[in-house]
């Protein structure tokens, strides 16, 4: 206890003794310590000098004239200013009883006459350290509490984001993706109560393809912490398809890593979107096909010579309209296919066959961009539509072939596994960048918007693509390194009797 400045005191303590000697004796003994030490002969007087200046500690005698110590003890306890001064008693009282009256009265130790010095000061010394550290962990825990108390009121905060948010959320598990848990909002829109989802791996709430994106969107989330607005399609409880913008973070819950959903239902808005275009679609279909029928009239030379500057008019404005009949067929395709209007009508076909066609279709179109088609099929019986699976095959064939520089190669392949044919289209050409390898899937998605008048296209291909495959129960996706090309994958499922049947080519 020497580390004490030398003009603060170490502690302040009040002795309370009816004997002058007694009193003079530990007022010197502790002031030469470096206490400040106040002295009384009265317990009154000692009760009141305590509540007018609180002591660090004191020393109390027990037999005093008229208020003894162990009245004085209680009267100090009673107040809740005085009750935590730690109080020694100092007696020639030396039996048990009177000890144990002391430390009732509330007294925290009990040091006999007459006394040592060295064993009061040890004793003072020891109860004013524990004194010392049971305010520290005093304010220590008032500091917890307080923390506890805003911690909860954060979580009470986040919770009743959570639970009354608009939009559904979901919280599922990294490791083996099972719901962890989802607000209200996420069961009205999933028709699935609490019971029926929480704990429930997601592959059962999610179909295969849904599962397939949203794995995607979390391998994103890994590289860049975050993805946004993904559209994203999933059936409900009742077999309602709702499409949705979902928007995932990583986060941790409890230790455990999790994916928090966010989605953002957009199927009226897609559906009141469908509906507009298909309508507008077919009112331009009539008078474009008769503009087109006008422009034939006009190149035929019927209607009298054009002169060649005029001719050139013709052949921009022919071009042009062929375009937009070409986009307003395809809007109404794929809405007619969405709709169910256009079902796929399967047969048993050899694939090499289709993708023998779908190459013998587009080598007009490779010769004059100058770009090689290279074909390596594979001959396996699937039950497809031949006509829209070759739609499929043409459609990514002239995209590659679109997107090459002359000179380049393209190539149709396909391989077989024992549960799927696989077909790739790969091209040496420009490459899609990362962020559009989803969205050029969607309808009018495009990687430059100037890709629709410079290389004629409608930005419908690929959903039409993509609806056909799942059509048939496949998947389609692209892989590609900007700059350097892109591959275009397809899967079949084989029938039962394909599995096993293959036989390469
Ligand atoms: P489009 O009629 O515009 O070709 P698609 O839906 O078929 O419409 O393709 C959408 C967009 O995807 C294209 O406009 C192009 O930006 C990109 N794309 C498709 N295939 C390729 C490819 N092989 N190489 C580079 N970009 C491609």
């Amino acid at each position: 206890m020497s580390t004490q400045s030398a003009n603060k005191p170490k502690a302040d303590i009040l002795v309370i003794d009816d004997t002058p000697e007694n009193l003079a004796l530990l007022s010197q003994m502790l002031t030469e310590k470096g206490y400040k030490v106040r002295s009384v002969t009265k317990g009154s007087t000692g009760i009141r000098g305590a509540k007018a200046a609180l002591p660090d500690l004191i020393l109390l005698d027990v037999k005093m004239p008229q208020m003894n110590g162990y009245e004085v003890c209680e009267q100090l306890k009673a107040d809740e200013r005085t009750r935590n001064i730690p109080i020694i008693f100092i007696s020639a009282l030396g039996d048990v009883g009177d000890k144990v009256k002391a430390f009732q009265a509330g007294g925290v130790d009990y040091i006999t006459k007459p006394f040592q010095v060295e064993e009061v000061l040890a004793r003072v010394d020891t109860h004013l350290i524990i004194q010392r550290l049971q305010n520290q962990l005093q304010q220590q825990n008032t500091v917890l509490q307080q923390e506890i108390k805003e911690r909860a009121a954060a979580e009470e905060k986040f919770a009743k984001a959570f639970r009354s948010c608009p939009s559904p959320i979901a919280i599922a598990t990294l490791a083996d993706g099972h719901f962890v848990d989802v607000n209200r909002s996420f069961l009205m829109m999933s028709g699935y109560t609490q019971e029926e989802i929480i704990g429930r791996p997601m592959a059962e709430i999610y179909s295969e393809s849904a599962m397939a994106t949203f794995t995607e969107v979390v391998q994103q989330s890994q590289q860049k912490g975050f993805v946004r607005n993904q559209e994203f399609q999933f059936s409900t409880k009742l077999g309602a398809i709702k499409i949705v913008l979902l928007s995932l973070e990583l986060i941790e819950l409890g230790g455990t890593p999790c994916s928090l959903s966010i989605l953002n239902d957009i199927t009226e808005r897609k559906r009141l979107e469908n509906e507009f275009i298909s309508l507008v679609s077919h009112e331009l279909r009539t008078p474009m096909t008769s503009m087109m029928g006008a422009l034939d009239l006009l190149s035929s030379g019927q209607l009298g010579t054009l002169t060649d500057q005029g001719k050139q008019v013709l052949d921009i404005a022919t071009k042009n309209t062929e375009r937009l009949i070409r986009l307003v067929n395809d809007i109404l395709d794929l809405e007619r296919m969405k709709s169910g209007k256009i079902t796929m009508k399967k047969v048993r076909c050899n694939m090499a066959q289709l993708l023998i066609q779908a190459v013998e279709t587009m080598k007009p179109m490779a010769e004059q961009a100058r770009v090689n088609l290279k074909l390596e099929p594979c001959s396996v019986e699937l039950e497809v539509d031949p006509d829209r699976i070759i739609q499929t095959f043409t459609n990514l064939l002239s995209n590659a072939i679109k997107f090459s520089e002359p000179g380049k190669t393209v190539w149709l392949k396909s391989v077989l596994n024992s549960k799927h044919l696989q077909i790739t289209v790969e091209d040496r050409g420009r490459g899609i960048p990362a962020d559009k390898l989803q969205v050029i899937f969607e309808r009018f998605q495009q990687v430059d918007t100037s890709d629709s008048r410079q290389k004629g296209g409608t930005g419908l291909g690929l959903a039409i693509c993509r609806h056909i495959v799942e059509q048939h129960d496949g998947r389609i996706w692209v892989e590609s390194e900007f700059g350097r090309g892109s591959t275009f994958y397809i899967t079949l499922p084989l029938s039962d009797e394909a599995k096993g049947e293959a036989l390469v080519i």
